[in-house]
């Protein structure tokens, strides 16, 4: 009897123990469908994080038998990734868009155009009225537009209206008075579209960016604003991170102090402008790998874009002989600008479109780079490529830094502009892959919509939102389901030596996390860019979702 009950007590003892021991969680998701996304690829049903980071991942009674939390939530079997990672993005100016800007997204006309514009001014009154989103691919008359009915509507305000791709903006004939732009203007990388020897307000490239020089920046206020809107708008896609391709010091900072106090909780992987003032601030330092902000990158260009006819390539465009496109720089400045990034430990990513572009920049990251490495330089789009040049990326590890949206946004006219047989070897996503076993995957937005299950699709399946073309466009360089995943969380954390930290769902990871309505990895094909995002977490923090 005795014995007995000193075994009796002990067993007591171990059942207390082990349930006063229980750990204690933030949070504890069990019941649900989880892609953890990590090298093996495994699933799991249960996790538990606390401060903020994944402290075990596995089946509901690996986790519930370890951890409790007052914050524990049953999924219901809805399928769960890694937080999104949109690898080559415009978040600042997807804001300013969104907050200071005419839309002219998906406009049918000139007519159109205007008739938004006058609903704008009216509303806003600004001093500079500005638009972007414009794409004569989409209009009946395909040409590029002139500013007449501009000039006739707007006479007396400066008027500055950005094409979807940001390449190419129509300036009314204020505003290129006050730019002091006219029919002699001339400049390497730029053009000045005429018509009857007069300006139609077209800028091209270089003499964009000269135009745009003019226009007043915008205030920190306005840039607050701006940011927490594109923030808002990506939390509910399922972005926990964004890039923004191309930004100054005093942006820079200004995100970093929203994010110090809580009012960004976005992750932003920034990459700096080439100019002085960013490389006297950066390049002084170590780069920047903290919980919310990575800044490892300078971001430069070769050339412009396939829509405006700026891509810079080894043969005249198929619908436009004599035109092979623009180079921004002279070869030199590339090779000094490689030389700084290298010696200050940062990664070079280029713009670059087409085949000369392309083949420019992997030529001299090759020069410096000299063979396998792992510093990750990146060519942003990496659109069209010459077949002699794939193997560039495989032999220097260099990596491609692509947005699947392009391909089904240019597929109508692309043709056009390269001809069959160049058209090819763009859009080579899945001949990129196979170079490094990984690339980055993005959207580009402003350019595109910010969604990344938008990305997702277009990766996969290759058509357009009505199932065009039916048999998918050259589909020989789709991804796969995995791999589009891996694209569009680990690898573009990856992309930005920020791998250790998130993209995956495994312990000690930054606790990120998308709940979707319906499974990426099973859905039906047609249904794909129809999945929903439930509810977005960063930290394990809920960000978006009831
Ligand atoms: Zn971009």
């Amino acid at each position: 009897m005795k014995k007995f009950l000193i075994y009796f007590l002990l067993i007591l003892m171990v059942m207390i123990t082990s349930c006063v021991s229980k750990e204690q969680a933030e949070l504890i998701v069990y019941n649900a469908n989880i892609y953890t996304v990590d090298s093996a690829f495994s699933k799991a049903t249960a996790f538990a994080v606390k401060e903020g980071r994944f402290v075990a991942v596995g089946s509901d009674a690996d986790v519930l038998n370890h951890f409790e939390s007052s914050n524990t939530i049953d999924a219901a079997g809805k399928p769960l990734y890694p937080g999104f990672n949109d690898g080559h993005s415009h978040f600042l100016g997807y804001g300013i868009w969104k907050t200071l800007y005419g839309n002219l997204v998906n406009t049918t006309s000139m007519e159109d155009v205007v008739d938004r514009l006058k609903k704008y001014n009216n509303t806003h009154h600004p001093e500079w009225l500005l638009g972007k989103g414009w794409d004569q691919n989409d209009w009946e008359n395909t040409d590029f537009p002139t500013n007449e009915l501009l000039n006739k509507t707007f006479p007396d305000k400066p008027v500055v209206l950005t094409r979807i791709d940001g390449h190419a903006v129509l300036a009314n004939d204020v505003a290129l008075k006050i730019a002091g732009i006219g029919a002699q203007t001339k400049m390497a990388g730029g053009e000045v579209v005429l018509k009857n020897g007069k300006p139609t307000g077209v800028l091209v490239d270089n003499a964009a960016d000269l135009m745009k020089s003019f226009v007043p920046t915008f205030t920190r206020e306005q840039k607050t604003v701006a940011l927490q809107r594109a923030q808002t708008d990506c939390f509910a896609v399922g972005l926990t991170t964004v890039t923004d391709a191309g930004l100054d010091k005093s942006d820079i900072l200004l995100m970093d102090s929203l994010q110090q106090q809580n009012i960004l909780k976005m992750r932003v992987y920034a990459m700096i402008n080439p100019n002085r003032e960013n490389f006297d601030f950066f390049y002084h330092q170590k780069p920047w790998h903290k919980e919310r902000l990575t800044v490892s990158a300078v971001k430069l260009y070769i050339d412009g874009a396939l829509g405006s006819r700026g891509a810079l390539l080894l043969k005249e465009y198929s619908d436009d002989s004599g035109n092979i496109g623009l180079r921004l720089h002279q070869p030199a400045y590339y090779d000094t600008m490689c030389q700084k990034a290298y010696n200050a430990g940062f990664q070079v990513n280029t713009h670059a479109i087409g085949d000369s572009g392309n083949r420019i920049m992997l030529r001299t990251y090759a020069k410096f780079l000299k063979g396998k490495n792992d510093r990750r330089w990146r060519i942003e789009h990496a659109q069209v490529i010459n077949p002699d040049d794939f193997h560039y990326f495989g032999d220097y590890a260099i990596i491609p830094s692509v947005q699947a949206t392009h391909c089904t946004s240019d597929m109508y006219w692309a043709d056009e502009r390269l001809g069959k047989k160049r058209l090819k070897s763009a859009y080579a996503y899945h001949d990129l892959l196979l170079q490094n076993g990984w690339l980055v995957n993005g959207t580009d937005f402003p350019i595109e919509d910010i969604s990344p299950i938008k990305t997702f699709y277009a990766a996969v399946v290759r058509k357009d939102l009505k199932g065009w073309p039916e048999k998918g466009f050259q589909t020989e360089n789709a991804l796969s389901r995995e791999d589009a995943l891996r694209s569009i969380t680990i690898w573009p954390a990856k992309g930005s030596f920020d791998e250790q930290q998130k993209g995956s769902i495994e312990p000690g990871k930054m606790a990120d996390f998308v709940v979707l309505d319906n499974d990426l990895m099973t859905a039906n094909e047609k249904d794909l860019y129809k999945v929903k995002v439930l509810s977005t977490w960063v930290n394990g923090e809920k960000v978006f979702g009831k």
